[in-house]
């Protein structure tokens, strides 16, 4: 059984610390910052295996030198397609890595959109996206383009229902206001509000959340739903086409006049 522990850093990122029972090998996900990993890895007894880089940015990234002093032997996964000078073996889409010796391996994702060369990681039904998805939301459009991290979004879609996401972020509750004045009335999305706001008042993180329930109440992946599409086409002034007009005009939306 895998288990998944979110270190917070910075101010709203999530490293995850992937361990098994009766193992003092782990894992981790996109360490922007050492101290936190190092404190816990330290606190729990822990030897630090492998890093997964999803992308080069410095919050996902400004660690690997530390740990990687500490634990020389480590190896760091990152993106083929996009230069991070800490990756040490490069993936593409396809590539199905080893955790070893966690009793695991992941598939690649080429998730481009984010940036250019962006990597999600498939293990089983959980999925480390890094900031492609987020909770009710996803990343900005930096060195990608919008038409790829729409792409992206549907290829992650398209993965079983019980998925679980991981992300980077705990972006949720201010995505799902957004999500609100796309589709002030939809249920889901009120309902999934209250529940995320209730585990914020507990200081408990938001994330992972199920694909299903993004599926519900996410509007970048409900590019094709009637309400979302004419919410799109009112801000936008104009008729939209197909998932990536749509998508684009949800996300230039949201950057210019949400956040
Ligand atoms: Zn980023
Ligand atoms: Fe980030």
């Amino acid at each position: 059984m895998l288990r998944i522990h979110p270190l917070p850093a910075f101010d709203d990122n999530y490293i995850w610390v992937l361990t098994v029972p009766e193992q003092n090998a782990c894992i981790v996900v996109d360490p922007g910052d050492e101290e936190p990993v190092l404190e816990y890895l330290e606190k729990q007894g822990l030897e630090l295996s492998g890093i997964l880089v999803t992308h080069g940015h410095g919050d996902h990234t400004g660690g690997v030198r530390e740990l990687k002093k500490r634990w020389p032997r480590a190896m760091v996964w990152g993106p083929a397609r996009e230069p991070v000078p800490v990756v040490e073996e490069h993936l593409g889409e396809g590539d199905e890595i080893s955790l070893a010796p966690l009793p695991f391996s992941c598939r690649v994702m080429d998730v481009p959109g984010h940036t250019s060369g962006h990597l999600a990681y498939l293990s089983g039904d959980i999925l480390f996206c890094g900031d492609t998805l987020f909770a009710g939301g996803c990343g900005r459009v930096f060195s990608g383009t919008h038409d790829q991290l729409s792409d992206s979004l549907r290829r992650i879609a398209a993965l079983p229902a019980q998925t679980l996401v991981y992300c980077a972020h705990e972006y949720t509750l201010a995505n799902l206001g957004f999500a609100l004045w796309v589709e002030p009335d939809n249920p889901a999305i009120l309902a999934r509000k209250e529940a995320e706001e209730r585990k914020r008042a507990l200081g408990l993180p938001t994330v992972p959340s199920r694909l299903a329930l993004e599926l519900e109440t996410n509007p970048f992946l409900r590019t094709a739903e009637p309400a979302v599409v004419a919410a799109a086409e009112a801000w936008a002034g104009r008729a939209l086409n197909g998932h990536r007009e749509a998508f684009r005009a949800l996300r230039d939306w949201k950057d210019q006049d949400y956040d």
